[in-house]
């Protein structure tokens, strides 16, 4: 494993340009590059690499200048021999809109009444029909809840795979005036949920808890997400498995058609990870979870 570092300097706010000091920083173009579209210069850097704290010093004083992420990479040797993976999509187009405002249905009866988790959808997926070049050319993709959408040949390895944990949904796109549209997509729904996580788990915020403590979760920009499970709560897991804790903004005042609501993670076997890389699903982190003893 090694922890990528991605600075992303604003080229038009950072006095001078950014040349004044990748140069210093010697930082050339094996791992600066132009991001044209964001109007960035985004370098790319082991963690351990000795250039990366004279870069960090030469920033100093420019915090409004430039973004910083942390993100573990793994190599496949290391996803294979990993208890459960966390998935984590990252798509650049981004994920798709849908879920309830777009006619996704729930049922709110098991769900928290403060911030809606728990909701346990009883429909097929709907998603955005304005939207549906995010999906184009993918072979799985997340919707902005994180539900995971498979193109209709990688539901099929993964339904002849054996795999358990999970069940399929249809996925409809909405239009405004011509109704809803099936599409060649599954939604993959989880059965099974993992007991909470180690609180020895690292790179995960609480930032507005919920009373029932199990909403408002989220990964952190800087600091690499590092999930940690007890060894006897991953003894009896599934293929598929979702996360008890739920993640992401949360607005729900009550009516469900009007809220953005939290969502767990997906938690999987290194077995669904090969399906998915033999089909040629692109844009996810596939992240080890730890195995702990408490
Ligand atoms: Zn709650």
């Amino acid at each position: 494993m090694w922890t990528e570092v991605r600075i992303s300097i604003i080229n038009d706010r950072f006095s001078g340009g950014p040349q004044t000091i990748l140069g210093p920083a010697g930082c050339g173009p094996d791992v600066a590059v132009l991001d044209e579209i964001a109007d960035t210069t985004d370098i790319t850097l082991d963690e351990r690499d000795e250039r990366l704290p004279i870069l960090l010093k030469l920033l100093e004083g420019h915090d409004k200048d430039y973004f910083e992420r942390r993100r573990d990479r793994f190599t496949d040797e290391e996803l294979e021999a990993a208890r459960l993976l966390v998935v984590n999509y990252w798509a650049l187009e981004g994920s798709i809109f849908a879920g309830p405002r777009v006619g996704t249905k729930y049922d709110m009866s098991d769900a928290c009444k403060h911030c809606g988790a728990g909701a346990r959808q009883t429909s097929a997926q709907v998603v955005d029909g304005q939207e549906l070049h995010v999906l184009e050319g993918r072979r799985a993709a997340a919707t902005c809840y994180n539900d995971l959408l498979v193109g209709e040949k990688l539901a099929g390895a993964l339904a002849q795979s054996g795999a358990t944990g999970f069940s399929f949904r249809g996925v409809f796109a909405a239009f405004d005036r011509r109704g809803h549209i099936q599409l060649p997509w599954r939604q993959i729904c989880a059965t099974h949920t993992v007991p909470p996580m180690s609180p020895r788990s690292t790179g995960v915020e609480l930032s507005q808890p919920c009373p029932c403590g199990r909403s408002c979760f989220s990964g952190r920009e800087q600091i690499p997400m590092r999930l940690a499970y007890r060894a006897s709560d991953v003894a009896d897991i599934h293929d598929v498995n979702i996360s008890w804790e739920w993640y992401g903004y949360v607005n729900f005042n009550g009516d469900v058609y009007d809220s953005v609501l939290p969502f767990p993670l997906f938690l999987v076997t290194p077995k669904i990870w090969r399906i998915f890389r033999d089909a040629g699903a692109t844009g996810f982190d596939w992240i080890p979870i730890r195995v702990v003893d408490e």
